[in-house]
């Protein structure tokens, strides 16, 4: 199937009531910005005793808001119940939560359910940062013949606390991307983030990034949702979100656009190849360094050395402007590269 791009997928996070579904419907739709409208009917909840959704008496009111906007509806699926019950009511696009993508028994049951079908299915992320599973749970989709598949990238649940409900980790997104790169992309900032606040940035990311569209929760009053609270935005919050994201082309023909890019690209790898080149000079000092602590029977550890040089590393980088996050990173590998080094001079 083809994919407008960008795709807008927008709507409650659940379908709470008659009135909430179709209010909001109508007021996502009534922008023209929005392609297919979201509800959530079967509600994966972290916790029991929480909001669980309405069910299949919530489809009739799906079905309402088809023929009001004209615009197709999306649900989650997570059992061959819920497909039974989509299918009966003409649910056009169907959508598998992180919570199931998990697991590949609930997987591989939809899969046989859904049969054949040329209904849309997007592909959640797996909660956990695991790129084996997305893709898995994506080949047990195929192998039944599903034919029209999707990915939403929603971020990856982690212990650390973050300004993120899930973490984006944008390399493992881009790497399904790289193994599926016929099926298209959808980012879910509303899941990644867990508040408003962010939610812009992250829309924006997913466009620079070259996402083929946005799935995003909106609320008629989002205060009172019943699920997902404080993610999600009114209808004039998401045209505001809508209307700052940047979708920029992919390329340009432009011969001086092409000139100072192959110019530029030509530098970074020359950057590349010096950047090598010093991490090998450096990796040979550590050698030498672990060469004399051998000698000397010294430990190849000393934390008080190694901090000090990181805190001095992190200011010289962040006065030349590149941040302490990416430092830190960089200079974690470096040491456990030396470190290993260091270690097989004294164990040889
Ligand atoms: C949802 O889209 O409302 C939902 C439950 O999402 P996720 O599976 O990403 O948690
Ligand atoms: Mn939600």
């Amino acid at each position: 199937m083809e994919w407008k791009k960008p795709l807008i997928i927008a709507g409650p996070c659940s379908a709470e009531t008659r009135e909430q579904t179709l209010a909001t419907a109508q007021a996502v739709a009534a922008s023209g910005k929005v392609d297919i409208i979201r509800a959530g009917v079967w509600k994966p909840r972290t916790k029991p005793g929480t909001f669980e959704g309405m069910g299949e008496e919530a489809l009739p009111w799906l079905v309402e808001v088809k023929q009001l906007t004209g615009l197709p509806v999306a649900v989650e699926v997570a059992n061959a119940k819920h497909v039974e019950s989509v299918m009966k009511y003409g649910i056009d696009v169907l959508w598998i939560g992180a919570r199931t993508t998990s697991n590949p028994f609930s997987v591989q049951e939809l899969a046989e359910a859904l049969r054949g079908t040329d209904v849309p299915v997007l592909v959640k992320n797996p909660m956990n940062a695991d790129v084996e599973l997305w893709g898995g749970a994506v080949a047990r989709l195929a192998a039944c013949n599903v034919k029209n598949l999707g990915l939403i990238h929603r971020g990856f649940s982690g212990y650390a606390s973050s300004c993120y409900r899930n973490m984006p980790m944008w390399h493992l997104a881009l790497e399904i991307k790289k193994r599926l790169p016929e099926l298209p992309i959808f980012c879910d900032p509303s899941h990644i983030c867990g508040n408003r606040e962010h939610l812009a940035e992250v829309a924006q990311q997913a466009a620079d990034l070259n996402y083929d569209g946005l799935m995003i929760e909106s609320h008629i009053s989002p205060d009172e949702a019943w699920s997902d609270a404080k993610q999600q935005v009114t209808p004039e919050g998401l045209f505001g979100l809508l209307d700052s994201v940047v979708w920029r082309s992919e390329d340009s023909d432009s011969e001086s656009y092409q000139r100072s890019l192959d110019e530029l690209r030509g530098l970074i790898d020359s950057l590349d190849s010096e950047i090598i080149n010093l991490l090998a000079r450096r990796m040979a000092v550590a050698e030498d360094i672990g060469r004399i602590k051998r000698d000397n029977n010294v430990m190849i550890l000393q934390p008080t050395r190694w901090n000090s040089l990181v805190e001095s590393a992190m200011s010289r980088a962040e006065s030349l402007g590149l941040s302490r996050d990416f430092l830190s990173a960089l200079f974690e590998a470096i040491h456990l590269e030396s470190i290993d080094k260091q270690r097989r001079v004294l164990n040889k």
